[in-house]
């Protein structure tokens, strides 16, 4: 089974309680107004086995405490999400946290979650009319769900509104030279960062979605 993959990092500290194993899916045809992963918009052939996947994050698996998946739209892959989900309950006793843009109601009947893969769901499509007042959410109307007993030990204290220490990203840099940032920005940093660079003579370059 192969999955069309984004990238994958650790630690990403932004995304979830702990250090954590991020992993981003490619592909999303949800496409809301102003989501600012749309390079991970564009579907290609799913490009990576699964195996090969859970190969290269083994070592992570073992010391991270959880995983978030995002993208991209993770349920958009339902048969190697649910591989991905299973091989990493194995292998790891970190929570699962997911990222979808699809209504929480759609969600409910997926296998994943009828299976108890996933410790803490945050769905509903990016909204850029409203506020962002939350932690761990682009827009106000996104809602964390606990699915499991470890979803709630963990999360459940979270869903509450983004205090100004939540309120950072992680800057990562790639062996291919790209510096690239994990989390939930603010609205408008990513404007302000551009115009910070520009006034020092370099830029910042956002990726587009490609069809
Ligand atoms: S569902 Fe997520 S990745 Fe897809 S367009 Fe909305 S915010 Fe972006």
């Amino acid at each position: 089974m192969k999955l069309a993959l984004s990238r994958v990092h650790f630690p990403v500290t932004t995304l979830g309680p702990g250090r954590r194993l991020g992993i981003w899916v490619q592909g999303c045809s949800i496409r809301c107004p102003g989501c600012i992963s749309s390079d991970t918009w564009a579907k290609r052939g799913p490009d990576v086995e699964v195996a090969e996947l859970l190969d290269r994050v083994r070592p992570w698996l073992q010391v991270c405490d959880g995983i978030t998946i995002s993208g991209g739209e993770p349920f958009e892959q339902p048969e190697a999400l649910e591989q991905l989900l299973h091989a990493i309950r194995q292998l790891s006793g970190g929570s699962v946290l997911v990222y979808s843009g699809l209504p929480l109601e759609a969600l409910a009947s997926c296998d994943v979650v009828k299976q108890g893969l996933v410790d803490c769901l945050i769905s509903d499509p990016f909204d850029v009319s409203m506020g962002q007042t939350k932690y761990l959410r682009g827009s106000d109307n996104q809602r964390m769900t606990c699915l499991t007993a470890l979803g709630h030990e963990v999360f459940g204290s979270l869903d509450r509104h983004a205090t100004d220490s939540d309120r950072r990203l992680d800057v990562m840099f790639d062996s291919d030279g790209e510096v690239w940032l994990a989390g939930i920005p603010s609205r408008g940093d990513m404007a302000r960062l551009q115009l910070i660079l520009e006034n020092q003579g370099t830029y910042l370059r956002t990726t587009e979605a490609r069809s």
